[in-house]
Order: C-alpha cells, then sequence, then structure tokens
C-alpha cells in the first residue's frame, strides 16, 4: 500500500534529479564546482526547469502502463511500448542528448522489427532502468514476480544484456518496497535476498528467445550472468555505506552511472546517504563525476518514492516541466 502521496513524490523526484543532474553530466566534479560554486547546482533553474530523455522516457513507460487498463502482459504491452517509445524518437523535444541503444534500437521498432530484433542485444546502458520507477509504482497487490517481469521487459525493448534486465527488475523492487514503507537501513538487504533469489529464474513467457546467444547454453545462464552483476554492484554499496562518505564522489564507490548496475548503485547511494534529506540526496546526486542526470533522477526516485511529495520544495515542483503528466500518472498511483 503507497503511503504520503508516494506515486507523486517518485515522479517529481525522478523529474527533479533529471532536472538537477541535466547541466552536470558530462563535466567532471572539478568542473562542476567551478561552473556551480561554491558547493554545485542547488536547484532546478529556468521555467520550465528542463529534464532530459530520462523523465522523458519514464512519461512513455507510465503512459503505457496506464494505456493497458490492468492487463499486464508481453502482448498487451509490447505494441504500447513500441507506440510510446517510437512517439517520443519522433518528439521536437526529443533533444536532450539521448543514449544511442535508445535511438537506435527505436529506429528499428519503428521499422516494424520483432522487438527481440529491434533491441541492442549486448547494450547495458541505463537507459534501461534510468525510466522503470512507474513499474515500480503499480498497484499489484505484492504480486513481485509480476513486477518484476514488467520490469525486466520495457527494458529488453532497447537492452538486451541481462544485467539491463536484473538491473531494471532490481530498480523496480526498490521502489515499490521504499512506497510500502520499507527501511533504508535495511534496503541493501532485501536487495540482495531478492536479487539472490531471482538469480537464475528467466522470464520466458515474456522474454522468449531473448536468452539465445552463441557462447549461453541455457536461458538460466543468461539471466543469472546479470544478477551476479548486480549482486557484484551490492557488494560495493555495502563497502560505501560500511564507512560513509558524503564528501566523496560517489562514482568512486559505486561506479559512474553509465550502465545500468552502476546507475542503480550510485543512485541509491545518494538516497541511503541522506535518507532522509532528499534535497541534500539531489544535490549530492547532480555533483557526480559519471552520469550525474540518470544518477540523480534515480536518487529522487528513491527519496520521493520513500518520503512522498513533502520530500519537494513547491517552488521546485510548480517549474518542472512535464508537471501536468507526472502529477496526472503520480495521482492514479498515490494509493
Ligand atoms: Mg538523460
Amino acid at each position: 500500500m503507497l503511503l504520503k502521496g508516494c506515486g507523486s513524490g517518485c515522479l517529481f523526484g525522478l523529474a527533479l534529479g533529471d532536472a538537477l543532474g541535466a547541466v552536470t553530466e558530462f563535466l567532471n566534479v572539478d568542473e562542476i564546482l567551478r561552473r556551480f560554486p561554491p558547493n554545485g547546482p542547488q536547484e532546478p533553474t529556468g521555467n520550465p526547469a528542463r529534464v532530459t530523455d530520462d523523465t522523458q522516457m519514464a512519461l512513455c513507460v507510465g503512459e503505457a502502463l496506464i494505456e493497458a487498463g490492468g492487463v499486464y502482459t508481453a502482448s498487451s504491452l509490447e505494441p504500447l511500448l513500441r507506440r510510446a517509445f517510437v512517439t517520443w524518437l519522433h518528439s521536437p523535444d526529443n533533444n536532450r542528448a539521448p543514449g544511442r541503444t535508445c535511438l537506435n534500437a527505436c529506429g528499428k521498432l519503428e521499422e516494424g522489427l520483432p522487438w527481440e530484433r529491434a533491441t541492442v542485444a549486448d547494450s547495458k546502458g541505463c537507459g534501461a532502468n534510468m525510466r522503470v520507477a512507474p513499474v515500480g509504482l503499480l498497484p499489484l497487490g505484492g504480486d513481485s514476480s509480476l513486477r518484476g517481469a514488467i520490469a525486466q521487459f520495457q527494458a529488453a525493448l532497447t537492452h538486451g544484456h541481462p544485467t539491463a534486465l536484473a538491473a531494471s527488475d532490481l530498480t523496480a523492487y526498490a521502489i515499490a518496497d521504499l512506497a510500502a514503507g520499507g527501511t533504508p537501513e535495511q534496503l541493501p538487504q532485501r536487495l540482495r535476498s531478492y536479487a539472490l533469489s531471482q538469480r537464475t529464474v528467466y522470464r520466458s513467457d515474456w522474454l522468449g528467445s531473448l536468452w539465445q546467444r552463441p557462447y549461453i547454453n541455457t536461458p538460466e545462464e543468461f539471466i543469472s550472468r546479470g544478477w551476479d552483476e548486480c549482486l557484484s554492484v551490492l557488494d560495493r554499496l555495502d563497502a560505501a555505506l560500511a564507512e560513509p562518505n558524503r564528501d566523496r564522489d560517489p562514482c568512486e564507490a559505486t561506479g559512474e552511472g553509465w550502465i545500468a548496475e552502476e546507475a542503480f548503485a550510485t543512485g541509491l547511494l545518494c538516497f541511503l546517504l541522506f535518507p532522509e534529506e532528499p534535497v541534500a540526496a539531489l544535490r549530492r546526486a547532480a555533483v557526480t563525476s559519471g552520469d550525474s542526470d540518470s544518477i540523480a533522477c534515480l536518487t529522487g526516485a528513491f527519496a520521493g518514492a520513500y518520503l512522498g511529495m513533502e520530500a519537494w520544495p513547491s517552488y521546485w515542483t510548480s517549474r518542472i516541466e512535464y508537471r501536468q503528466r507526472l502529477a496526472a500518472l503520480g495521482e492514479l498511483w498515490d494509493g
């Protein structure tokens, strides 16, 4: 059960983090501090405060889920996600440094190729899970198996690497857990248990023959490679939290976030360093050497899922780009 407006809090947090990190994405920490003295960007600027492809694609996923009308199967969701992604591909607003994997795969989805052939088979870019938060908010009555399947499937349309699938599943799990009142302190442990429980679960009714590669013998071997990479990054997260350091670039601990499992872990680390200070968490996430908009987008999604809409200053949320669409989706999932 969702509490405190967690759907809205999560989606607005995602967009605010994206906007705050958008101006720091391709800069290292020294460059960020020189350009935004003395401590980096403190708030999203402009009206509207512009987001990037992370928020645009999260809206695609969220709106496709609503359109599905409660029927969540591969065959019901595939055409809806395909259409939403292709519409995004051609949107005049799709000019926010979109990822190459998404552009390539969406181009092939538009040509009408089956998704298994449109997807970029070996990509585990963070485009897979920067957009997955809405799946974590779906009211599925605690059906973590269905949530995991949807999370993996929405990733699979563009990113076919097993780690893209596992990291998207794990990201949605964390959102659902926090929105249901899970405590931040024990979250890494719960994530580890979940990852271990899923290690050899290949969702063939959703993913079909995606696992088939020359060097892979079984579907279980394919998916376990993804979960093992997630378990490795959870080790790095645990090590960082054992000696928490709010002043060090989080990318040094859990990676720069260009790939899905690192975006997940570094976004989560920023939240867990400041679990009750969401604005400080977002500012930390924006002052990072790596993929700052995707890291901060995930930090904001976690913090907002945990704390709800009260996490965010109203003079930020009233200026954020796409606020009507974010609010319309959030309202449906506030419980
Ligand atoms: Mg982006």
